[in-house]
C-alpha cells in the first residue's frame, strides 16, 4: 500500500524489512528521496511510523549549516555591483524553494559548489540552504565550511528561511539603484528592465514542492531574473520560454536611443524546467549571460558555459554561437574549436550594446531617459 501511495515510488516495503533486521541503507535511500508528504502512513494498515522511522535514520548524522544572515548590505553591493553588471563576476545562482528534489538532496549541495568554485556568488534560501549543509566531502566538511559567507565571488550565502528570499530580489534591486542609481520609489518597471539586461542573476528551484516555492520563482521572473526550475515543478504548468531562432531581440540602445536588433537570446528564457542536475547547471551558465555584458565579461561566462556543457553533456553547445557578438568574446582556451564551430554555422557578428533596454521599445509610461540618466522624471 504504502509504496502505491508514495509519490515519488520508494521501494518502503523492502526498506522497513530490512531496517527491521538491522540494515538501514535502504530506509536511508528511501529518506533522502522523500517529500515528507505523509501518503505512506496514510495508506499503511500497520501503523508503520515512516516519518519517526526516517527522521530516527537521518539523527544518527549531524550536518553544519550556515545561520541565515539576513540582507546583503549596501557596502557588499558597492564591491560587487561593477564586476556584476560588467560581467567579470559571472554571476549570482539563488537556490530557494523545498524537499522534492527529483533524485537526492546532495543536488543542491553539489549544483551550489560547483559554482562556488567557479567564483559565482550562491545565494541559498529556505529548505535549500538547509540540504545543502546536508553533503560531507571526503574530509567530512560541507560546503558552508569550505566556503566563505560573503556575497562576493566564491561566497556561499545563506541568507535565511523561505521568507528570507526577499532579500536575494532585494540584492538585485540595490544593484540597480545604488550602482545604476536607479531610484526606487514606484520605479519597478525600470529597475526590472535593468535586472533582465544587466544583473546576470538566476533562481534555481530543485524542488517548488509548495505554491509559495513556485511563487517565489514568479516574483523573480517579474523583476527580470529567469528561474530554472526541477522535474517535479513542472506541476505548476508555467514556464517562459523563448524560441531563440525566430523570436525578436530587438532592443533600445540607450545610448543612442536607436533600436537594435541585438539577435542574441540573452536571457533566453524566463521560466525553464529542466529534467537533471546536469541540465540545471547547464542552463544556469547559460542563463546568467546578459547584453551588457562586456567581451572580457562574456568571455568569462563562455567559458562555464562550454566547460559545464563538455563535462555534463558532452561537446560544444548546439547554440553556442547565438551567445558570441564578436571574435572578442570567445574564451581564448576554446578558440580554434569555437572558430571551427561557427565557421560551420555561418555566423556573423553581431552588435554589443553597452546600455541595452526595453523601455522604448513598447508602449509605456517609463520614458528612456529614466534609463540613461538614472533619475526619474
Ligand atoms: S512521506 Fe515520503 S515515503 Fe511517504 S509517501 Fe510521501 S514521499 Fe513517499
Ligand atoms: S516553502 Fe520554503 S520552508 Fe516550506 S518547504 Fe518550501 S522551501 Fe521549505
Amino acid at each position: 500500500n504504502c509504496e502505491q501511495a508514495c509519490p515519488n515510488l520508494l521501494p518502503l516495503a523492502s526498506a522497513v524489512q530490512k531496517a527491521a533486521q538491522g540494515d538501514f541503507e535502504e530506509l536511508k535511500w528511501c529518506f533522502e528521496r522523500c517529500i515528507g508528504c505523509g501518503k505512506c502512513e496514510e495508506a499503511c494498515n500497520h501503523g508503520v511510523p515512516f516519518q519517526k522511522m526516517f527522521q530516527s535514520v537521518a539523527s544518527w548524522e549531524t550536518w553544519k549549516c550556515r545561520a541565515g544572515r539576513g540582507p546583503i548590505m549596501d557596502t557588499e553591493i558597492r564591491k560587487v555591483g561593477a564586476p556584476i553588471v560588467l560581467g567579470t563576476i559571472p554571476g549570482v545562482v539563488a537556490f530557494v524553494g523545498c524537499s522534492n528534489f527529483p533524485e537526492e538532496i546532495e543536488e543542491i549541495a553539489e549544483m551550489a559548489e560547483e559554482f562556488a568554485k567557479r567564483k559565482y556568488i550562491v545565494v541559498l534560501s529556505g529548505c535549500s540552504a538547509m540540504v545543502a549543509g546536508m553533503k560531507k566531502d571526503k574530509d567530512g566538511l560541507t560546503i558552508y565550511e569550505k566556503y566563505p559567507p560573503d556575497f562576493d565571488a566564491g561566497g556561499v550565502v545563506n541568507v535565511g528561511s523561505c521568507v528570507a528570499n526577499s532579500h536575494i530580489t532585494g540584492a538585485a534591486i540595490k544593484i540597480a539603484n545604488i550602482f545604476a542609481n536607479l531610484p526606487l520609489r514606484a520605479n519597478y518597471e525600470v529597475i526590472a528592465d535593468y535586472v533582465l539586461n544587466r544583473v546576470g542573476a538566476v533562481g534555481v528551484a530543485w524542488g517548488a514542492m509548495s505554491q509559495k516555492a513556485a511563487s517565489i520563482a514568479t516574483g523573480c521572473n517579474r523583476l527580470g531574473i529567469p528561474v530554472v526550475l526541477g522535474p517535479h515543478s513542472s506541476k505548476y504548468r508555467r514556464q517562459y520560454l523563448s524560441r531563440k531562432e525566430e523570436d525578436d531581440w530587438t532592443v533600445m540602445d540607450g545610448r543612442t536611443q536607436q533600436l537594435v536588433n541585438t539577435q542574441e537570446p540573452t536571457p533566453e528564457h524566463l521560466c525553464i524546467v529542466v529534467e537533471s542536475k546536469e541540465r540545471a547547471m547547464v542552463t544556469i551558465a547559460k542563463l546568467c549571460m546578459r547584453k551588457n555584458d562586456t567581451p572580457q565579461g562574456r568571455q568569462i561566462k563562455l567559458t562555464h558555459y562550454i566547460d559545464l556543457h563538455k563535462k555534463l553533456i558532452g561537446g560544444l553547445p548546439p547554440d553556442l554561437h547565438h551567445f558570441i557578438r564578436t571574435e572578442r568574446d570567445i574564451p581564448m582556451f576554446f578558440k580554434r574549436e569555437v572558430m571551427e564551430f561557427l565557421k560551420e554555422k555561418g555566423w556573423e557578428k553581431k552588435p554589443v550594446l553597452s546600455l541595452p533596454t526595453l523601455i522604448g521599445t513598447y508602449k509605456s509610461k517609463a520614458k528612456i531617459e529614466d534609463v540613461v540618466g538614472g533619475v526619474k522624471k
